[in-house]
């Protein structure tokens, strides 16, 4: 006879589950909304708590995720969470997008803008963002500058 480990939480089937029973779960402006409220158990609610982050994530991914293509260029489905929409008010700048994806120098090349300051305190004295670490160059996705390195 085998062990039967006791199953973890699984995202993917209580959204199943919720969606089985006519819930409708959504997704609006990042913020997750599942209804119609009177339809939910108590044990619902502390579970949508409880597991909220997962749950987005899940949502997210079902309604696809920015890509880079190989020519470094930048892939956002219309679908995909707003907050991914640069082009919106309170979308990300397509700068924090690609330090998410962390982008190769490629991306930064087709949408960021060269400097050669990066690591000084000029930038340090005009922008508060992080210069970060990519692979042979620098960046920053508050001012979308980034720098080479040689390696
Ligand atoms: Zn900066």
């Amino acid at each position: 006879m085998s062990v039967i480990s006791i199953a973890e939480f699984s995202a993917s089937r209580y959204l199943a589950d919720l969606r089985a029973r006519s819930l409708r779960v959504r997704l609006d402006k990042g913020t997750l909304r599942v209804g119609p409220q009177e339809e939910l158990t108590t044990a619902d609610i502390v579970k949508i708590k409880k597991h909220k982050a997962e749950l987005i994530d899940l949502l997210e991914l079902e309604q696809g995720l920015p890509e880079l293509r190989a020519d470094g260029s930048l892939q956002i489905p219309f679908t995909c969470a707003t907050r991914y929409h640069h082009w919106r008010e309170d979308g990300q700048s397509l700068w924090t997008t690609l330090a998410e994806l962390s982008a190769p120098l490629a991306s930064w090349q087709r949408y960021g803008y060269e400097a050669a300051d990066l690591l000084t305190d000029d930038h340090a004295a005009r922008c508060k963002g992080a210069v970060n670490e990519g692979e042979n160059f620098v960046y920053c996705p508050d001012c979308g500058r980034y720098q080479r390195r040689d390696a």
